[in-house]
């Protein structure tokens, strides 16, 4: 039996999840523009090669990066103040070249942001969703 509290949290659920659909479609493209041009900027200085660039609507992560090249990004990355947006974009790059977070990896991060862990620090201080 669903008493009325529960059924209310479903409710709400849903209507959340509804609400965070309707965010992903409208922010979606903004994210994608947003993206493209930082990576278009910072890859001036890198030079890397990747696939595609592709934006999600997922809970756990900011940016990933696939072996095959494809740069994936959170469409929230849009809400974040745009040090953390470069900082998500310079991260996911720098994946192209070191596949892990070796020194190696850091090395290539910290030749745009020698500040990387101040910002890294600030970036998990954000709650995504
Ligand atoms: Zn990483």
């Amino acid at each position: 039996m669903i008493d009325k509290l529960a059924r209310r949290k479903i409710f709400s659920g849903q209507t959340v999840t509804r609400g965070i659909q309707k965010e992903f479609a409208e922010h979606k493209e903004d994210a994608h523009a947003l993206v493209k041009g930082r990576i278009d900027f910072f890859n001036k200085i890198y030079g890397f090669r990747f696939e595609h660039i592709c934006i999600k609507n997922q809970k756990t992560r900011w940016g990933s990066c696939s072996r095959k090249g494809n740069l994936n990004f959170n469409y929230r990355i849009v809400f974040l103040p745009p040090r953390l947006t470069d900082y998500i974009v310079v991260h996911e790059l720098c994946h192209l070249e070191q596949f892990n977070h070796s020194e190696k990896f850091w090395c290539l991060v910290a030749n745009v942001f020698p500040d990387y862990r101040a910002l890294r620090r600030e970036l998990r201080q954000k709650k995504i969703g």
